[in-house]
């Protein structure tokens, strides 16, 4: 199935209350691992990358990679930009052909996030992409990006004001949920995702994942979070089974074992989250014939 706009993913979802995973990936191999775990579960699925992966790896070798891969799945998945606050790097991906963004204007006043929102919406529209919104910027940090304390929150009419002047497809909530892991129970605000979609009717975005329970990750699904990213999740379980299988086998130098070991412990987690999110068996809804 070819790739398909974030639309397509997410419209659907958003209305069959399910999840979608949203998984940063950090290079090829746990890219194949995360379209391999979708293919195997029948599920749609939104690859998205950091800007900072984006930098590391560049932006054409990555597109060219995802490409080649994205098109022999059998399931729809997409490719977004996860949290970018700067203007020139949204266009750069934009043209290279990612199919939404967030344009992170988290750290500008509101009115000033939502004259530019407004601008990188209608670039979107002219690359057939869709935009992720977010006035509140999520505690903690992620590849560089936000900070530890938190921002302002604001009262939910800011937020529909927001999503009315500007148009964006999704919209990412502070719901009480933080980056990075959690150091104490986190308090979240699960009303405020209801309250939004009560007014406004589009795909809420949940991040900062990675620590929830089951149960609340249904909660937040029912409410309204289509998209649910997964960052910090996949971090772990790539570097944790690096280490791993280094710990245990001092003595080998054997990089395709090593890297086997990798993709499977990046399949497995992805796979557990599909499942959670209740996305599993859900490709089968989509027209795979449809170029
Ligand atoms: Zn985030």
């Amino acid at each position: 199935m070819p790739v398909v706009p974030m639309r397509e993913i997410l419209d659907r979802a958003f209305t069959e209350r399910y999840g979608v995973a949203a998984i940063n990936v950090v290079d090829d191999l746990s890219l194949e691992a995360v379209l391999a775990a979708a293919t195997d579960l029948q599920a749609p699925l939104i690859v998205q990358t950091s800007l900072k992966t984006v930098k590391a790896i560049g932006v054409k070798p990555f597109y060219a990679f995802w490409r080649a891969r994205a098109d022999e799945v059998p399931v729809p998945v997409t490719l977004h930009l996860d949290h970018c606050p700067d203007r020139e790097w949204i266009s750069t991906c934009l043209r290279a052909g990612w199919n939404s963004v967030l344009f992170d204007g988290s750290e500008l006043d509101v009115a000033e996030n939502t004259r530019q929102t407004i601008e990188v919406v209608a670039e979107a529209e002219r690359h057939g992409a869709q935009v992720e919104g977010e006035i509140e910027s999520v505690m903690g940090v992620e590849d560089d990006i936000g900070s530890e304390e938190g921002g302002e929150i604001h009262p939910v009419e800011v937020s529909a004001a927001f999503i009315d002047a500007t148009g964006v497809y999704s919209f990412a909530p502070a719901i009480g949920t933080a980056h990075g892991l959690y150091k104490a129970e986190p308090k979240l605000t699960p009303e405020r995702v209801t309250e939004l979609v009560a007014t406004h009717p589009i795909p809420m975005v949940l991040h900062g994942g990675t620590g929830l329970t089951e149960a609340q990750f249904t909660d937040l699904i029912a409410r309204g979070c289509a998209k649910v990213n997964i960052s910090t999740a996949l971090k772990i379980a790539f570097v944790d089974a690096h280490r791993e299988f280094l710990d245990a086998n001092p003595g080998k130098h054997d990089p395709p074992k090593l890297l086997a070991h990798v993709r499977a412990a990046v399949k497995e987690m992805a796979e557990r989250h599909i499942r959670i999110f209740g996305s599993a068996g859900q490709a089968k809804a989509f027209d795979t014939t449809a170029a």
